[in-house]
């Protein structure tokens, strides 16, 4: 009898988060999905398997870039979410960007009345 088993890689869609597409160069809705190295016996997975590593994928345009998973607060299960939303639950940091860049705008409206 000969056992077979070793190991294969698996792609597992987590959920999504607000992410900068390097694509589409705006926040969008990017799902998140894990490449693990699982181990099977007769091509039967055992186990969660072995992190190997992340990617997400612009729902907008369908590019793959290279994320990392503990850069997001949360990975949001729901397909449902606003953008807002995904911001506030999963990438704070996007939020906070935004208002930043509101502030250099006012600034440069600021001084463009002065002169
Ligand atoms: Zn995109």
């Amino acid at each position: 009898m000969i056992l077979i088993w070793g190991t294969k890689p698996t792609d597992q869609k987590l959920g999504f988060v607000a992410e900068i597409c390097p694509e589409c160069n705006s926040v969008n809705k990017v799902s998140v999905h894990r490449i693990g190295l699982t181990g099977h016996f007769f091509w039967v997975p055992v186990g969660r398997g072995q992190f190997v590593e992340a990617y997400g994928t612009c729902t907008s345009c369908n590019k793959k870039f290279s994320i990392e998973i503990t850069d997001y607060e949360t990975i949001d299960k729901k397909d449902n979410e606003q953008i807002e939303d995904l911001i506030r639950i999963t990438n704070p940091k996007l939020g906070h960007a935004d208002e930043s860049l509101k502030k250099n705008s006012n600034v440069s409206l600021q001084l463009g009345n002065h002169f």
